[in-house]
């Protein structure tokens, strides 16, 4: 089963969070992309909803209408939903956004919730392909424990009513362990308590603590721009 609308306009309300109220993130990357965020731009991220979320937007707005896909990538980006419960869609732009009408991939982003080797859901972890191009990736310090609670709290009560929303979750902190494993790194996780672990390589999701020093280490990642 999934969601409903309603359940949808529920966690819009309880997820309201922004990241940070100190930084504006957006404009940590903008200026390297166009002046558009990247993740408010379909050339790197193509905004995907569950249809009945899509169907709670179309009621509240008309920002977001159905991503028609220009590139052969994003034809088969969108060939793969067919027949899904998801589908593409796109806003009219970051000059345009309605801040209470976002879905819920743009309130996440760039995190997802992360489940552990014994599949508990134990906190946060970050869409890998945006590495380098994404500056809260490199900067995780800044996340606030009001977002972190809201991402939670709110991927809880989805999970509640759509376990295979959960699954794709586990199946996705899996993929990462094994991208990581690959690369014999460690990643890092912001935990539902605000404190930070690194996944181990190699050890079976292993997780030991990371200090906010040791955070630091990421910030030279953020590589957009400088080519
Ligand atoms: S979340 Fe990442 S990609 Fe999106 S605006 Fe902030 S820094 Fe840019
Ligand atoms: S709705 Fe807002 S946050 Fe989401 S992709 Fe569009 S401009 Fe970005």
């Amino acid at each position: 089963m999934t969601a409903s609308a309603r359940d949808y306009a529920a966690v819009y309300s309880g997820f309201q969070a922004p990241i940070s109220k100190i930084y504006n993130c957006g404009a940590k990357c903008a200026p390297f992309n166009g002046g558009v965020p990247v993740c408010c731009d379909t050339g790197h991220a193509i905004p995907i909803v569950e249809k009945t979320e899509y169907a709670l937007l179309k009621k509240r707005t008309k920002m977001w209408t159905p991503f028609v896909p220009r590139t052969p990538d994003q034809k088969a980006e969108i060939a793969d939903l067919k027949g899904s419960d998801s589908c593409a869609v796109e806003c009219r732009g970051a000059a345009h956004c309605e801040r209470d009408n976002r879905s819920l991939a743009c309130r996440s982003f760039p995190f997802f919730p992360y489940f552990d080797a014994e599949k508990n859901l134990v906190g946060l972890a970050h869409y890998w392909n945006f590495e380098g191009l994404c500056w809260v990736i490199h900067n995780l310090t800044i996340v606030e424990k009001p977002f972190i609670d809201q991402f939670i709290a709110q991927h809880e009560f989805i999970f509640k009513k759509d376990d295979n929303w959960r699954v794709t979750y586990v199946e996705h902190s899996a993929a990462m362990r094994g991208v990581y494993s690959r690369r014999g790194d460690k990643f890092p996780i912001i935990m539902r308590d605000g404190t930070y672990r690194w996944v181990l390589p190699k050890s079976g999701g292993k997780m030991v603590p990371a200090t906010k020093t040791e955070l630091k280490s990421l910030r030279a990642g953020f590589t957009l721009g400088q080519e």
